[in-house]
């Protein structure tokens, strides 16, 4: 029945385009494109009103259901553009799959993942024009799905919206590739094994707030999450994975139910294999984090996600101790895989892995 499903595009009127704003002005998350995909699903029409559509608001009533239950899920991936127009999206049903995965376990509808590429690569194309060249720079696309139905009484809903919207943004290194001070956070924690960490639910972001600015009060970029059982295992950095170099192995934490699988995360280990480098994905204790701190075996550490692709961390700061990690300085792994990670996504590269998307 999905095989059905098609899109119609309604373009918005030239006069009603936005100005696209300067380049050095993007930053992240400002401005939004002048089109968005959405299309709404419900038990007898399953998904219907497929459209490309300009930009617009839509209006919600108040008992909607996301407002008091949080069913609400979303995505991060970006499509990049050469000075010579084309355009490249990366392993975007990569995606789409997981965010069926967070569909799944928040009782939401799955969608067809092979169309989805398809209409997405239909709204980049469309959107040409606002997919930014410099350096660093890219369109950053945000898929959501949100159950809509007014009530109250904790159950699913029976309406759904899904709609992606597209924002163009700067180089996230705007004063270059710069290692952040990170804040170990023992007090809360982000996920708990059967809870929802492991999908990309709006609700984890809005638990994470509060340690966050902690963090930032403490002068600290981001906070390192700890498992929640005992305070003691590395789990995430903010909304990135984190890895560490110790004496010549990599290290991350494995995807045990409590880490978001990012899609940047499964690619540097895959590079960095496909490079000889022996790659773990194990439990690493913030302890063991510390003494190979002090015995010099730990090299570099840097996290890993969709917005910043790599990085590097240059200070650990654990109670009253801080731990600095290559004297503050990058690492020559995660520069190797900064650089290649962004020539590949730019199809400036050879992709041996087949992640690369044109988009026409
Ligand atoms: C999105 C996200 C990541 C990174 O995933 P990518 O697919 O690499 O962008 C890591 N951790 C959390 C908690 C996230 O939300």
């Amino acid at each position: 029945m999905w095989e059905d499903l098609e899109v119609t595009v309604e373009k918005s009127p030239e006069a009603a385009r936005k100005a696209k704003p300067a380049p050095d002005t993007l930053g992240f998350g400002k401005y939004f494109t002048d089109h968005m995909f959405m299309m709404v699903w419900n038990k007898e029409l399953g998904w219907h009103d497929i459209k490309i559509k300009p930009y617009q608001q839509f209006t919600l009533d108040p008992a909607a259901m996301v407002f008091h239950y949080g069913q609400a899920i979303f995505e991060g991936m970006k499509a990049y553009r050469e000075e010579d127009g084309q355009m490249f999206l990366f392993r975007p049903k990569d995606n789409f799959e997981r965010m069926n995965r967070s569909a799944a376990r928040l009782c939401m509808p799955r969608f067809p993942v092979d169309k989805m590429a398809q209409w997405l690569k239909a709204f980049v194309y469309l959107e040409r024009d606002w997919v930014p060249t410099a350096p660093g720079s890219s369109l950053y696309i945000r898929p959501t799905m949100i159950g809509v139905t007014p009530a109250l009484g904790v159950k699913p809903a029976a309406e759904y919206y899904f709609y992606i919207i597209a924002s163009p943004v700067g180089a996230y290194y705007a004063e270059g590739f710069n290692p952040t001070r990170i804040y170990v956070s023992d007090e809360q924690a982000r996920a708990a094994k059967g809870g929802v960490g492991n999908v990309k639910v709006s609700g984890n972001y809005a638990a994470s707030l509060y340690t966050e600015e902690v963090a930032k009060k403490a002068g600290y970029t981001q906070v390192l999450w700890l498992d929640a059982c005992e305070h003691r295992f590395c789990e995430e950095v903010g909304t990135s994975n984190i890895f560490f170099v110790v004496g010549d192995e990599l290290i991350t934490p494995p995807l045990d139910g409590t880490i978001l699988p990012g899609i940047t995360r499964d690619s540097v280990i895959k590079l960095a294999e496909s490079w000889g480098v022996q790659v773990k994905q194990r439990q690493i204790s913030i302890d063991e984090v510390f003494a190979a701190s002090k015995n010099g075996q730990l090299q570099e550490a840097f996290a890993t996600g969709t917005a910043a692709v790599i990085s590097p961390v240059g200070e650990l700061a654990f109670k009253d101790d801080v731990y600095p990690i290559n004297n503050g300085k990058v690492g020559e792994l995660a520069q190797r895989l900064y650089n290649e990670l962004q020539a590949i996504q730019h199809g400036r590269a050879a992709d041996p892995f087949k992640w690369v998307v044109r988009v026409g």
